[in-house]
């Protein structure tokens, strides 16, 4: 065996994960992820609203709500048994929202996604005048849990080596392969996959892409007994999303104005630290919507830096990023922006027909 591997891949998400499961079915010999935590997915791939996608979010991204719509029912279907399927979806349209409820509607007939009145039982726990409209939709939860525990099992089986608890930096590269400092050695590889999502650009590999990073809080609650099994998002505007959160039983409590903290570009540095909490003022403005939220029981907030392209600040967008900046052609960066988006991965490395030799 050679002690150059066919391809590192840094960072243990979902994304890193499946990348190297993926290059392992496309013939690649020698694939190490390396992650800096003790676990997989135990970053952004856990600490996330746990929606699966099915396009409603995005009536300013045509683009983003119809590969939602292509990439969600195969997600629900591959990925079946880390997935909640009884699950009640409701969209709700706030007053004032920048969407009218027909508006909305007109817009999940384009993108053929089922969206029917709520039933008069979720109707009635909305506070009255605070919305327009509420809808019955088809969308899921997955759990993040359970992802990584068969992620790791797929990863033992095609024999991928994961090392744990150690932080990688892109060294230097040259036409035939990039060198990649772990710890106190000097590894190499014919290519490298960038896959640390908010760590993007502080890896070592240059990124022509603006990001913008932004610290998110979610609350973790015990709904109260009528939101069980249900998840609601009042549209679309600075207005607030529950919905089951199946990694640890609860449901999750995010909101448009509160749920963001302070938010950084590349040349503030890496390193983002929480500074506060903003959960008072989530739940707060979340109860005058739903007033059932007083009795919802908080059990602590989960923090995350949250990436996102510049490039989609206005239309809210989430497209696949998928960078090899011509400077290092061998260095792949892949931000997934949200779960299904895998599929758009796999498409892309199949169709530049990658090979470990090239
Ligand atoms: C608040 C929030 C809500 C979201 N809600 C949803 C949602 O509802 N639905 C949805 O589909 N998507 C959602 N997303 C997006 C989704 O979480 C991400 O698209 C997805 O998890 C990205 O996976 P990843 O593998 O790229 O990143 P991660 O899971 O963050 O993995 C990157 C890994 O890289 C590791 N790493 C970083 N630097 C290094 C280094 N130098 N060396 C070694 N390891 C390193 C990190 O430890 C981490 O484990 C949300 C994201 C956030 C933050």
């Amino acid at each position: 065996m050679t002690d150059k591997y066919d391809a590192i891949v840094i960072g243990g998400g979902f994304y890193g994960a499946e990348i190297a499961l993926e290059l392992r079915r496309m013939g690649f010999g020698r694939v190490v992820v390396i992650e800096r935590e003790q676990g997989i997915l135990r970053r952004s791939s856990y600490v996330n609203q746990a929606r699966v996608h099915n396009g409603y979010h995005y009536p300013r991204s045509l683009g983003t709500a119809e590969r939602s719509r292509i990439n969600f029912e195969a997600f629900v279907a591959d990925y079946a048994p880390a997935v909640l399927h009884e699950m009640e979806a409701i969209y709700a349209i706030a007053a004032g929202s920048r969407v009218s409820a027909a508006q909305f509607e007109t817009f999940c007939r384009v993108i053929g996604a089922t969206c029917r009145p709520a039933p008069s039982r979720i109707r009635a726990l909305f506070e009255p005048g605070m919305i327009e409209e509420a809808f019955l939709t088809r969308e899921l939860a997955f759990d993040a849990s359970r992802l990584a525990a068969r992620l790791l099992r797929q990863l033992e089986n095609a024999r991928v080596e994961l090392r744990l608890g150690q932080t990688a930096r892109i060294a230097d590269w040259d036409d035939r392969e990039v060198r990649v400092q772990v710890g106190d050695r000097l590894e190499r590889a014919a290519q490298v996959f960038n896959c640390t999502y908010a760590d993007l650009e502080f890896v070592g590999a240059p990124l022509m892409t603006g990001l913008k990073r932004e610290m998110a809080e979610m609350l973790l609650i015990e709904p109260p007994p009528d939101l069980r099994g249900v998840g609601i998002t009042v549209m679309d505007g600075p207005f607030f999303s529950t919905m089951p959160f199946p990694a640890a039983g609860l449901h999750s409590l995010s909101h448009v104005s509160f749920t963001p903290h302070e938010s950084a570009t590349a040349k503030d540095g890496p390193g983002m630290q929480p500074r506060r909490s903003n959960r008072d003022a989530i739940l707060r403005d979340s109860q005058r919507f739903l007033p059932c939220l007083s009795q919802a029981r908080v059990r602590h907030s989960i923090f995350e830096v949250k990436a996102t392209l510049i490039r989609n600040e206005d239309d809210d967008g989430r497209p696949i990023l998928i960078e090899r900046n011509p400077a290092a052609p061998r260095i792949l960066s892949v931000l997934g922006a949200k779960i299904d988006n895998i599929y758009d991965v796999r498409a892309y490395l199949r169709a530049q027909e990658l090979s470990a030799a090239a």
